[in-house]
């Protein structure tokens, strides 16, 4: 079963309150367009705090809580790699691992 993050919803401090949970780190993505995503990013802690800090610049967000950061980094890759597909992403440089030698599981860079 393909996974995919939550979403979209409007991007607002209280949205993001209610949907995100606090103190966890994960994957956002944000958009002027429901339908498309044209930022992907990732935080390491405190993923709620980043994705409101894109308030008033986009309004959709999207988002997956990641339990480690090494799992983040293998859904952004997976993100990554879909939204390339599409062709929305504002932004089309590979995301980079924090850990050092950490591989993306979908093209192995
Ligand atoms: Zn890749």
């Amino acid at each position: 079963m393909e996974r995919v993050m939550r979403g979209p919803y409007r991007l607002s401090p209280i949205a993001v309150d209610m949907h995100v949970p606090d103190h966890v780190g994960g994957v956002y993505g944000l958009g002027r367009d429901p339908k498309r995503i044209a930022v992907l990013g990732r935080a390491e802690t405190e993923l709620r705090d980043k994705i409101r800090s894109f308030w008033s610049f986009y309004e959709f967000f999207w988002f997956e809580p990641a339990l480690s950061d090494a799992g983040g980094f293998r859904i952004h890759c997976r993100e990554y790699h879909k939204q390339l597909e599409c062709g929305d992403l504002e932004d089309r440089s590979h995301p980079v691992p924090h850990q050092p030698g950490a591989k993306c599981p979908d093209c192995g860079t």
